[in-house]
This record gives structure tokens, sequence and C-alpha cells, in this order.
């Protein structure tokens, strides 16, 4: 092997490596991922329901951006008993990374291919309608097994799943249908993190309204669910025998007027290390655009960090970070790999030091939703938004 084929390997082996020390001294910028504040929320959460109602731990889009093999070992050994995904390669990685517990696709899959290959590896689809559930039991029985399904019912978020007026024929229509066992029936909200109750009590009352009828009609589901984190948090009356939490695993509040529930610890913290420091003179303009203009004389510190780990530019002079526990402001262009901080009024700053952006320190702290709500967003995209150039480095 010449030198930088062995060089590239040892570095790709010290990539898999988790002890923080030995990493971190390696990168310009890394995620942390705090596996006792994901266990801690993933404990609180269990606490919170009632003893029999399971916590599926929704660790679709790579885990939020976290990790998704690390999160969902973490969750299950913390009290989660089941695991959804969005897509059929996202159920795949956590099977191939020896995961056994029951594993949802939340998202639609339709190909024969997909099928079987959702059969051989023994994950859960979820079943939108009649057409398709006629595809699963065709598949199946060439394949000569049955499989468990999920069936979605639209309740008024107008994503996937049966309308909920047509619920009952179309649950009663994959019944009949060969080689599918239904495990459980489901819907989603769309305004359940909203104090205004009135959307949500109607998408239940509809649910509800469903249930019943199938109960009259001699169907009783093994499973229902129907709570993401922000119902989960708001009205137990929608957990019933599962829940679904994705963001509040991950130690975000859906909104501020859940806080008071339960007390959850965030998992991730985005951190870079200063590149370069130097002193600017009055009035020349930092960045791209020059979009900032130096009043005085400033001492800037260079990050290797930029837009295209995850950082959205529109940030730009907007965005803060710590630094040796303080608060400073960054100025100019986000660019693609690297941003500038204004550290003026710090006195002893130095090429190799940590900078967080998101984290905390000092009982300073910068959280995804400061970011969302400086860009009129939520905190679930900005936690998806990190590239995977970024390591994903876990402590304890
Ligand atoms: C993503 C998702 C969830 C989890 O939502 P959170 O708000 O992150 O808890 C639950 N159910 C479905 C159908 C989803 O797509």
């Amino acid at each position: 092997m010449v030198g930088w084929q062995q060089q590239s390997k040892a570095y790709s082996a010290e990539k898999q490596f988790n002890s923080l020390s030995l990493l971190v001294s390696r990168q310009r910028a890394w995620i942390e991922i705090n596996l006792s504040a994901l266990a801690h929320n993933v404990r609180t959460l269990k606490d919170f329901l009632a003893p029999q109602t399971r916590l599926m731990a929704v660790v679709k889009a790579d885990a939020y951006g976290h990790g998704a093999v690390t999160v969902a070992k973490t969750a299950l050994a913390n009290g989660a008993d089941c695991l959804a995904i969005a897509t059929l390669s996202e159920g795949v990685e956590l099977r191939q990374a020896g995961i056994t517990s029951p594993i949802l696709i939340l998202g639609a899959v339709n190909a024969p291919e997909d099928i079987k290959a959702i059969a051989a590896w023994e994950l859960e689809p979820t079943i939108c309608n009649p057409e398709q559930a006629l595809a699963f039991a065709s598949t199946m029985t060439g394949l000569g097994k049955s499989l468990l399904v999920h069936l979605k019912l639209d309740t008024g978020m107008s994503r996937l799943g049966t309308n909920w007026q047509e619920a009952t024929p179309f649950v009663q229509f994959v019944q009949k249908l060969p080689n599918l066992e239904i495990a459980s029936i489901y819907s989603h909200f769309a305004t359940a993190e909203e104090s205004d109750r009135r959307i949500m009590n109607l998408q239940h009352q509809r649910f509800r309204q469903v249930i019943e009828q199938l109960k009259v009609e001699g169907f009783v589901s093994p499973s229902i669910h129907l709570a993401n984190s922000a119902a989960t948090l708001s009205d137990r009356t929608t957990h019933y025998d599962r829940v679904r939490v994705g963001l509040a695993l991950y130690g975000l509040y859906p909104a501020d007027h859940l806080q008071q529930v339960i007390e959850l610890k965030p998992v991730l913290q985005l951190k870079a290390k200063i590149a370069q420091v130097k002193t600017i003179p009055a009035g020349e303009g930092v960045s791209y655009g020059r979009k900032f203009i130096t009043q005085k004389d400033t001492k800037v510190a260079v990050v290797g960090i930029g837009y295209a780990d995850g950082i959205p530019r529109n940030l730009s002079n907007r965005l803060r970070a710590i630094v040796s526990g303080q608060l400073v402001s960054q100025i100019g262009s986000i660019t693609m790999d690297q941003l500038m901080l204004n550290v003026d009024h710090l006195t002893d700053v130095q090429p190799g030091d940590t900078v967080t952006l998101i984290g905390q320190q000092n009982k300073l702290s910068i959280t995804a939703d400061d970011w969302a709500n400086a860009l009129d967003t939520i905190s679930w995209e900005i936690l998806c938004g990190f590239k995977h150039r970024l390591p994903r480095i876990n402590v304890n």
C-alpha cells in the first residue's frame, strides 16, 4: 500500500472511533452527540407515559441529523420499544447495524422489489390506500409469506393515508387480503404544537369515530397510535397504546408552551475550531460582498465551518457563537467553508480554540430554536440541515 492509502485507511478508521479527544484534535468542525442527554430524554419520556404505553422512537432522516444507528441503539437501551424511519434504506441501515426491534416505515413504498426488500429485512410498512395494499398482498403471496402492515388514515393533515370518511371500508378491504396482517391503525396531527386545540381536537374526534365504527363492525386493531412529540406532551388522551416521538428525543420542545411538561436536555452541539486570529483595520469589508465594515481596528477569528456544513447563509451577520465562555457575533457573509467572528473584546483567543455555535457553556446557550426563530423556520429543519461533512462524535 502506498503512503496516502495507508494514511487514508488510518484516517477513516479513526473517524469510526468514538473517543472525543482523539477525534476532536483532528477536526475543523464537528457535531457532538450527548448520549447521556439522549438517554435522559428517553427515560423521562418513558416515565411520563402510562406503563403500558409503548414509546416509538422516530429516527428518520438519520435521527434528525444525530446519527440513526447510535440514537436507535441508545433509545432502545433506555426504554424505547420500537423505531420509526421514513424510507426503506433508512430501515435497512438499522437492520445492518444489528437492530432487531420492530421498525415502522412512515413513508410510502410501492415497487415490488422494495416490497420484497421490506419482507426480507422484516421491516413494517405503512399502507396508505387499497391499491398499495393490493400490491403488497400480491408480492407477499408470491413469496408465500405474510407481513405486518400499518394502515395510515388521513384525518386532516392531507398527506399520506386514506381519507377518514373512507377508512372503515379501507380497513375491511385490507383485512380480507391474503398475507397481510394489520399491526396498527394510525393517523398524524397537523397542528399539535399550536396552543389553539381546535383542529387537533377535530382530527382526534374523526380518528376516534373511525376506531369506534370499526369496533362496531367487529374489528379491534392490535395497536392504535396518533401522537407525535407535541401531542404526547400536550394531550394524554392521544397516547393510545403507543406514541411516535421524534423531536423531544433530541431534547427540543415542539413549542415554548410545552417546556413546563417535562425536562428535556438538548442532545446536539455544533462546534468548530478557530483557524486564524488577526486584526482587521478600521473601514475594511469582511467577507464576500463586504456586508460588514469594521468601524475600528477589530480582532477577528476565522472559523472553519460554513454553509457547506449546514449553517444557513441567511444567518450571516446574525449568528452568534460562544468562545472562551463568552458570547461573540459573527460578521460578514457566511462562506462555504468558513465564517468570521468579532472577537475584539476577548483577550486570549488563539487558533485551535473551540467555538460553540449550538450548545451550552458557562450558563450561556445557543439553541436550534434560536436559529429557527431567526430564520422563521422550525428547529426540525435546522437539525436535519447539518451535512455529513461534519463528523458526529458521541460523548457521555
Ligand atoms: C416525523 C413524524 C413523527 C415525529 O414527529 P415529532 O414532531 O418530531 O415528534 C411522528 N409521526 C409521523 C407520521 C412523522 O412523520
